[in-house]
């Protein structure tokens, strides 16, 4: 069965930076399960996965623009840390949830300065080229009850 629309995919991955360093992988877990077409995962990956089958292995470098998007400077803010009321001691990498011109954003610390805060609200893979590794290891069909939810149930999917 090829990987069309409203299939249910489950591969394995392993995504890696430019310079080659691991950044996320299921080597180790169950395969990860999505319905193509969805939008569940990137447009660039999703795109690449569209005719493969179960047992097909390749790699594919997905552009910022099909993968988190570019990096936006608008995004990246300084704000003084008393803002942060509440919060004892304010690192970077912790990750915080502001109130943004669109809804609701999670911004991470990227930078603390004396009493400036340096806040990114940008997906920390933005501006990122994402290479992946892809193992695909089963497509079967979608139940009706997934294409209504719009994801996958049971194995490496929603369970609920
Ligand atoms: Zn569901």
């Amino acid at each position: 069965m090829q990987i069309a629309d409203q299939c249910v995919v489950s591969f394995h991955y392993t995504l890696t930076d430019d310079a080659g360093a691991v950044i996320d992988t299921s080597s180790g877990r169950e395969p990860l399960a999505y319905l193509h077409g969805a939008g569940n995962i990137v447009p660039g990956l999703e795109e690449a996965l569209v005719g493969r089958s179960a047992g097909d292995r390749f790699k594919v470098a997905v552009a910022p623009e099909q993968g988190y998007g570019l990096h936006h400077e608008g995004l990246v803010q300084q704000v003084p840390a008393a803002a942060f009321a509440g919060v004892d001691a304010i690192e970077v990498g912790m990750e915080f949830h502001a109130q943004g011109p669109q809804g609701p954003l999670a911004v991470t610390v990227t930078a603390v300065e004396g009493d400036t805060v340096t806040i990114d609200g940008n997906h920390p893979l933005a501006g990122k080229t994402l290479n992946f590794d892809i193992e695909v290891t089963e497509v079967r069909e979608s139940t009706e009850e997934e294409r209504m939810h719009g994801h996958v149930h049971g194995s490496g999917g929603v369970e609920h």
